[in-house]
């Protein structure tokens, strides 16, 4: 059973100011992304990187990727025809660990996805384009969600296999996969898989990263 990492790392990451592409940021002494690419490599068979024009040089198995996160994952697996298994995690999560793979792997069994993710702690409104409150949603079974996300290839190739519009409007693959009629489930993550989106989240990502050392 062929199990391929892939890590789309191809945004711009403009929310975080930086002056390049977000997962080529230094982060705890490293590129965000090789953090995700060094846990990765630890339990995958190989790992394909889907990186930005002019990132394609370099170490591991990178492709150039798309106009939205999904085409990048789209074009990544494309470059794994061989997978069996797929692990996608984005670049911007820099704190994955082996253990989290590994659960997510594991669990697969019987399903054809399974997902990180966190138990929402903060309740949760719907609110309309005036800020009028709509209504208060139960978080009692809420769960934000993140990655890795793990999945069977073949089901994930056929969820990709949709229009650019349907891959954009995209913010997971598990929602295409789930829209495809695929099984999905949730495994909890730890409180440290962050993601860096904003100044604030690099700065606590730095000091989590420093504090493993
Ligand atoms: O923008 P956001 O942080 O939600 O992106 C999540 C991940 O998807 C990041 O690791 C980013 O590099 C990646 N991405 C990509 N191709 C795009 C847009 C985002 O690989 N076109």
């Amino acid at each position: 059973m062929a199990v391929v990492g892939i890590i789309p790392a191809a945004g711009s990451g403009e929310r975080l100011g930086a002056s390049g592409p977000k997962a080529f940021v230094m982060c705890g002494g490293r590129s965000l992304v090789d953090w995700s690419l060094e846990v990765l490599e630890a339990v995958c068979d190989r790992v394909v990187v889907a990186v930005p024009a002019g990132f394609d040089e370099g170490v591991g198995c990178r492709v150039l990727g798309g106009a939205s996160r999904s085409e990048s994952v789209r074009l990544a697996l494309a470059a794994a025809p061989d997978a069996d298994v797929v692990v996608v995690h984005d670049a911007a999560r820099p704190l994955i660990t082996r253990d989290l793979v590994e659960s997510c792997v594991a669990a697969l069994e019987g399903w054809d996805g399974v997902v990180a993710a966190a138990p929402v702690a903060d309740t949760i409104k719907e609110a309309d384009g005036a800020g009028r409150v709509v209504r208060t949603l139960d978080r009692s079974a809420l769960w934000a969600i993140q990655t890795p996300q793990v999945f069977r290839a073949d089901v994930l190739r056929r969820a990709l296999d949709v229009d650019d519009a349907v891959l954009a409007s995209a913010t997971d693959d598990a929602s295409l996969v789930e829209a495809a009629g695929g099984s999905v489930r949730v495994i909890e993550a730890p409180a440290e898989n962050i993601k860096v989106t904003r100044p604030v989240d690099l700065a606590l990502a730095e000091a989590l990263l420093r504090a493993r050392c």
